[in-house]
């Protein structure tokens, strides 16, 4: 983001009375767009459906007896608000409907996809059909299925999963909603018949309980999305992926695979999981003092392989973190998470059990900011802080792009003093591994595609990168690569049993959802954004109507921009400044232009002495005249006046109240 290079420090500086140049204004506006540009281009990278919408439209008239798949997201990036959607004729079914959490923005928790496009075909939609649980896949059901209801299919952990969304986070919008769910059976093969398509949920290991591929046969032939998964032969739960499901409907034909590529970039298969056990009894065992162990809040044979070796030593386990106590509260009431009676307790009582009686299993190891092992290293968790002596225990490897936070929170602990045991630095840390991933790497993804043996493969999820290496992955595997596709969010394409064609893009894009689960303006949002770029410098001007002169010393405000304390040169020169332009000016134009004109003046006067453009809102105070409305028509400039003295009683108060917060500076 541009950065002014101009100090804004200006004590010290000799300041001169400002004749501001054409020069000068032409600089301090292109500053200001600057700004705009710059938080346009932020916001836009997330919030653009309206710019998206229609870029390209819609090339195919023809849609009989063709299947359309259209990506709203899923394509750009890991973990992004993963959602197609399946038509054929006047019915659709949703595939995944995720949100994602990796949005930088100020005060957005993260970003769903919009639902333009979804508009459009509402009457057509017959369900949600979800590959598992993760927030990146069933993020945005709770925002968009009561705006567009469907019943949601799901595995049994799936559904517990999305019903405890819907009831733990009731917003305006779908507090009078009931969802309607299906469960499927993972291991029965059952045919659903939702409309004319069927659809078949087929077992995956990944990273959480009962994660399924998806089988959807269509008037056209079968689409297999993968959803997020590896081929661990041995998870700890003695659950693989359905191989032989697999290649069978791979004999029976598959027209299109859709296949994770989360790790296209990775040579080799993801080593079992059945390893990391023995890790946590030997790490455990050996642990003095108390043990914390930091792991992915959904990953359930963690969770259980951390639990089986606190029981074996002999430790009570306390949970922490809000998204760690959900899944494994409905794991444990599903039969999925076996602990053994009176093992649980509850964190807050942990300061009363003895050290070397305590396992705490909490959220945090990638190091992100309102996590407990954060607050607990930095002193600001309400039970428990962290010591030298301690053992703690990050069963994770960075998640891609998350390096630098995962490396900070290692730094952190490592001041503290604890002993520290993570997965990429196991060997020096003097243990076994401690985690593996739920992303199937290369071999793996090799296997995949020779099981299945589609006519059309589109890799997805992962990010432009990934997803090539995974679709020249397809091509060495015989898939023609006329065949091989990689659309983006908002494309559409049509099949037909034998070809594909490019449909255009559809209207697609984000919406930005804040703490309270509502939806917030992309337009609220690039203002945070430069605000938080330069700040903001409120100016109260208080004239007199008669002589259009100052009554009072302006009232100045500055927030982010300048310290006021550290400034009194350059406020006492805007002062002076202000007094004369308002002399200048007030008698001459109507109240709007005027306030136009000071709005101006005070940017290029900041602009010239400090290179720094702030937003700036004059508030402009009249008093004396009549106020009588009438009176106010009868006279030379009734729309400015007239509104100035309706103004004025909301002035004072926010007068009153900018002042009364500016006292704390
Ligand atoms: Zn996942």
């Amino acid at each position: 983001m541009n950065q002014n290079n101009k100090s804004g420090q200006t004590t010290g500086h000799k300041l001169a009375s400002p004749t501001i140049s054409q020069k000068t204004r032409g600089a301090a506006i292109r500053a200001q767009r600057r700004n705009q540009d710059d938080a346009n281009k932020v916001v836009n990278q997330y919030a653009d459906a309206s710019q998206k919408t229609h870029r390209r439209a819609n090339i195919i008239k023809d849609e009989a007896e063709k299947l359309k798949l259209t990506f709203l997201g899923g394509l750009e990036d890991v973990g992004e608000k993963n959602m197609a959607v399946i038509e054929y004729d006047d019915q659709a079914i949703i595939l995944d409907c995720g949100n994602n959490l990796n949005i930088d923005l100020p005060g957005v928790n993260y970003e769903i996809n919009d639902t333009a496009y979804l508009e459009t075909i509402k009457h057509k939609i017959k369900a949600y059909v979800i590959t598992h649980g993760h927030l990146d896949h069933i993020g945005g059901l709770r925002h968009i299925v009561p705006k567009f209801p469907a019943p949601i299919y799901g595995s049994c952990y799936t559904i517990g999963i999305t019903e405890k969304s819907f009831a733990d986070n009731e917003t305006k919008d779908n507090k009078d909603f009931t969802p309607e769910f299906v469960i499927s059976n993972l291991d029965s093969h059952e045919q659903l018949k939702i409309g004319l398509f069927q659809v078949e949920f087929i077992r995956v290991t990944h990273a959480i309980p009962d994660a399924a591929a998806i089988c959807i046969t269509t008037p056209v032939g079968r689409i297999v999305a993968t959803g997020d998964f590896r081929l661990d032969p041995e998870p700890l739960d003695h659950r693989p992926t359905d191989i032989t499901r697999l290649k069978e409907l791979g004999d029976q034909g598959v027209l299109l695979l859709l296949s994770d590529s989360s790790y296209a970039d990775i040579e080799g298969r993801v080593p079992t999981e059945s390893t990391l056990q023995q890790t946590f009894y030997d790490i455990i065992d050996r642990a003095e003092g108390r043990i914390f162990v930091a792991a992915f809040s959904s990953n359930m044979n963690r969770a259980q392989m951390i639990i089986n070796a606190a029981v074996a030593a002999g430790r009570s386990v306390a949970l922490d973190g809000r998204g760690m106590l959900s899944y494994a509260d409905v794991a444990v009431r599903q039969g999925i998470l076996k602990v053994p009676k009176g093992t649980i307790v509850p964190i807050t009582q942990a300061a009363t059990i003895a050290d070397d009686k305590l396992l705490v299993m909490c959220t945090g190891g990638q190091g992100e900011p309102n996590a407990a092992l954060q607050r607990m290293s930095g002193g600001e968790h309400k039970s428990i802080k962290l010591h030298a002596g301690d053992t703690v225990v990050v069963s994770s490897s960075p998640i891609p792009g998350n390096e630098v936070r995962y490396d900070m929170i290692g730094n952190k602990l490592s001041k503290l003093g604890v002993h520290l045991f993570r997965h990429p630095t196991h060997e020096l840390d003097g243990c076994g591994a401690l985690h593996v991933s739920g992303h199937a790497r290369r071999g793996e993804l090799r296997e995949m595609i020779q099981l299945t043996r589609p006519k059309f493969f589109i890799p997805v999820h992962g990010g432009a990168l990934r997803r090539s290496y995974h679709a020249e992955l397809g091509i060495q595997e015989n898939i023609l690569r006329q065949n091989t596709l990689l659309p983006d969010n908002g494309d559409s394409l049509y099949f037909t049993g034998e070809a594909v064609e490019q449909g255009g893009q559809v209207s697609h894009g984000s919406l930005l959802v804040d703490q309270t689960g509502s939806v917030v303006s992309g337009l609220v949002v690039k203002d945070r954004l430069m605000l938080s770029e330069q700040g903001i410098l409120t100016v109260i001007l208080t004239v007199d109507k008669k002589s259009g002169q100052l009554l009072t010393s302006p009232d100045i405000i500055s927030r982010g921009f300048i310290a006021m304390r550290d400034s009194e040169e350059l406020v006492g020169l805007l002062r002076t400044e202000l007094r004369r332009a308002v002399q200048q000016r007030f008698k001459r134009v109507d109240l709007d232009r005027f306030k136009t004109e000071m709005r101006d003046f005070i940017t290029h006067f900041l602009f010239d002495q400090t290179g720094r453009s702030p937003i700036v809102i004059p508030v402009v105070n009249v008093i004396g005249g009549k106020v009588m409305t009438k009176t106010v028509h009868a006279e030379k400039q009734p729309t400015a006046e007239a509104k100035a003295v309706d103004d004025q009683k909301r002035f004072q108060e926010m007068r009153a109240r900018l002042l009364g917060q500016d006292q704390r500076d």
